[in-house]
């Protein structure tokens, strides 16, 4: 009796058609505003259908519902044609802002990505032989190609010695070559190194999971050379580096340089592999950056494998590099985890389109290294012009010095001048204006100090300027 009543409920219900008929602005007009109706449509309908199920409707009360059910579609129907991923603009002057997707793309980059990506490319196919290819060459002769000329190594030395692969990121590619390396054996680290990188990801227990035991060697501030040799054994399989990317150790401290950890292993026959984590291709001193070793230090040491991520201050898509030892490549490309940790052709393409900018000696294109290298005053230039275009008398604006970072766990300790709109609102708190600015659209990510917002134009690309003063300008708070 129960069911035949919910089964006269549901034949009360519209159908799909009936349903977009009963917009009251009338049929969607392109096919894309239909399908994206369609699918609001049957969201609508399904709401309802599971009211009905879960007991809560009789026929006066549906009926009621589906009186207004073209209204209801009407105002769904925007939240589906919005996508969840959505471009925002980053005020906060983060440059590598993890939660606003890391480094954005050079222009190179996405170009690439456009003509490969919206057909087919040769992804794992070999043009001249029309056979099957590996699809790590993609980025490998490209990668070989900046180290050649960032480090003076011959590009033929480079090539014979060293291999490329990607994992889709650093944690990814560190898991693949402690598993493939060390898997049954033990691994050398410095006590000063057990780190958590960040969202769980720790060094020991990546170690454990990736089959491997880890060696403790000695303590949090000090670690010498003799400490490494006196761990090892006959089940000692690597030595591993992890860079100090997300904090400082500071005081009564040592470690042994990447060269006589290399000395180390090569007298020992054991690799070195580093987690070097940052992928900085470019010497970065220059941008006030200091302390942050670059890729092609680790490179000229001579260690054997090193990790990196593509969307720290390499500049480039989400990707966690494996340069090393073509030997030891080998092992890494031969494990059957390589498979699961491989990356498709839109990581390719934005990688490759990113060294090609380096390899073309035009880095300064890449956003994350242009952000970086911004000067203070150019900055400041750029504040005083949004300042003044801003007509409101319910905000007062100002402009004053402070500090951007570099972030995503990158040099914890670098603070890169910079001049900040500070805006305040004549009757409502810091935390509305914050809110109706991520409210807006696009939405305009920035913070707040000493009740203040905070709005750091170095990471605002500059043609966005106008965007945010048109934001100011018009949000209601
Ligand atoms: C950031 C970082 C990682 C993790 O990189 P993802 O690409 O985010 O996975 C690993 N190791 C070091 C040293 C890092 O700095």
């Amino acid at each position: 009796m129960a069911d035949d009543n919910l089964h006269a409920l549901y034949r009360e219900l519209p159908s799909v058609d009936q349903l977009l008929g009963s917009l009251p602005a009338g049929l969607p007009a392109t096919d894309a505003a239909h399908a994206n109706a369609t699918f609001a449509a049957r969201y609508v309908l399904d709401k309802l259908r599971l009211e009905i199920a879960a007991g809560q409707h009789d026929a006066d009360s549906l009926a009621r519902a589906t009186g207004k059910l073209g209204e209801t579609l009407a105002a769904a129907i925007p939240d589906f044609s919005r996508y969840s991923l959505r471009p925002v603009v980053n005020a906060t002057g983060v440059i590598l802002h993890t939660n606003l997707g890391r480094a954005p793309l050079s222009r190179r980059a996405l170009d690439h990505i456009l003509e490969t990506a919206g057909g087919y490319c040769n992804l794992e196919f070999d043009l001249g032989t029309g056979k099957r290819s590996r699809r790590e060459q993609i980025a490998e002769e490209r990668f070989l190609m900046v180290v050649a000329r960032q480090t003076k190594i011959p590009f033929r030395v480079l090539r014979d010695t060293y291999g490329l692969s990607v994992a889709n990121n650093c944690a990814g590619a560190m898991f693949l070559v402690l598993n493939a390396l060390a898997a049954g054996g033990e691994v050398l680290v410095s006590r000063g190194e057990l780190i958590e990188i960040g969202g769980g990801f720790r060094i020991p227990e990546i170690l454990e999971r990736a089959g491997a035991v880890l060696r403790e060697v000695g303590s949090t501030n000090k670690t010498r050379p003799e400490d490494y040799e006196n761990a090892v054994t006959d089940r000692t399989r690597l030595i591993l580096r992890v860079h100090r990317s997300n904090f400082r150790i500071s005081g009564f401290t040592a470690r042994p340089d990447l060269a006589q950890l290399v000395l180390l292993g090569r007298r020992r026959n054991l690799p070195v592999v580093e987690d070097q984590g940052t992928g900085a291709l470019a010497p970065l001193a220059s941008y006030g950056v200091s302390g942050e070793p670059t890729f092609f230090d680790s490179v000229a040491a001579g260690v054997d494998v090193i990790t990196a991520s593509g969307d720290k201050l390499l500049g480039g898509p989400q990707a966690g590099l494996v340069f090393g030892r073509r030997d030891l490549m080998k092992q890494i490309g031969g494990s059957p985890l390589a498979r699961a940790f491989r990356v498709d052709k839109l990581t390719y393409a934005g990688l490759e389109g990113t060294l090609a900018d380096y390899a073309a000696g035009t880095e300064a294109a890449i956003p994350a290294i242009s952000m970086l290298s911004l000067r203070p005053e150019a900055i400041l230039r750029r504040a005083e012009a949004l300042a003044a275009t801003i007509n409101r008398v319910d905000f007062k604006v100002s402009i004053r010095p402070g500090y951007s970072v570099v972030g995503g766990g990158t040099s914890p300790g670098t603070r890169l001048p910079t001049h900040l709109v500070r805006l305040a609102h004549r009757t409502q708190t810091a935390a509305t204006l914050l809110t109706a600015l991520r409210e807006s659209s696009p939405a305009v990510i920035a913070r707040i100090a000493k009740d203040r917002v905070l709005l750091d134009l170095r990471t605002v690309a500059p043609e966005h300027d106008s965007v945010v003063a048109r934001i100011l300008n018009t949000i209601a708070a």
